[in-house]
């Protein structure tokens, strides 16, 4: 997980001067795992306010199709469930707010939290949900294919190449996890992987190996993505 924009590192984080306001759970972050602890710290009588972030509703909002979550028999795209699921957390007495958390102090009680640089919260408890950021390769092609045969996630998408042949590129347990999947979906995986051998754990390995419609190249470096079929 990358806490990209806060100073959560620093010995001494800068908290400004001024007003504090103090509430008893502050949840930083407003996708899937954001809204769902505030829909059960709400209903615990918890009061809770959520801090958006820069992505309001979270990674799901840059989908169409969300077909694996309960509840949905037809589906439902991304922003549509993540407006249901503020919806319920507001109904529960949610206060969702805009704003970054650009610093936090969590060596004092309540602990302090920063908003925008300037607005400080003093909080009884305070929930991370700011989720995590898929590593792309870099290449151009991968933004125009995203969605129609480039992804970052198998689970997710995995359905969409049955029967096809896919590469996965990586060498770590996520790749070897992500090739595993897939192998049981689609004709023929290519695992690309960048070092002369594979990172993953030695029994994600011996899965892999084990497997027989995956093949690993490795020490071969990727340096374009192209979508043959669609
Ligand atoms: C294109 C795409 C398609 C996907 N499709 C599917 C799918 O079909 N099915 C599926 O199960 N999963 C899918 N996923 C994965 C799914 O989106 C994630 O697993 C899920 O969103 C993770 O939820 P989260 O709440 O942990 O974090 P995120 O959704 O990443 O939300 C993180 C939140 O934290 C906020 N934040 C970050 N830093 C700060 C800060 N400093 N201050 C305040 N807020 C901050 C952001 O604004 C955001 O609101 C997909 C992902 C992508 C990118």
């Amino acid at each position: 997980m990358e806490f990209k924009s806060m100073n959560l590192s620093e010995n001494t984080p800068v908290i400004p001067e001024g007003d504090v306001e103090k509430v008893k759970c502050l949840i930083v972050g407003s996708g899937p795992a954001g809204y769902t602890a505030a829909i059960y710290a709400a209903r615990a009588n918890l009061n809770p306010v959520v801090i958006e972030g820069l992505q309001p509703g979270g990674q799901l909002t840059t989908t169409t199709e969300v077909d694996n979550f309960p509840g949905y028999p037809q589906g439902v795209t991304g922003p549509d469930m993540m407006a249901d699921l503020k919806k319920q957390a507001e109904r529960f007495g949610t206060d969702c707010r805009w704003g970054l958390v650009t610093a936090v102090d969590f060596s004092v009680y309540p602990h302090k939290v920063v908003v925008d640089e300037k607005k400080v919260i003093e909080a009884e408890s305070v929930i991370l949900a700011t989720g995590a950021t898929a590593k792309y390769l870099g290449f151009p092609t991968e933004e125009k294919y995203m969605g129609s045969g480039v992804s970052a996630c198998a689970t997710c998408d995995g359905f969409f190449y049955r029967g096809k042949d896919v590469a996965v590129v990586g060498g770590g347990d996520t790749a070897a996890e992500e090739a595993t999947y897939l192998a049981g979906l689609c004709k023929k995986v290519y695992l690309i992987v960048r070092k002369p051998f594979l990172r993953a754990s030695k029994a994600m390995q011996d899965r892999v190996f084990k497997t027989e419609n995956i093949e690993v190249y490795s020490s071969t470096i990727p340096r374009n993505c192209m979508v043959m079929e669609w």
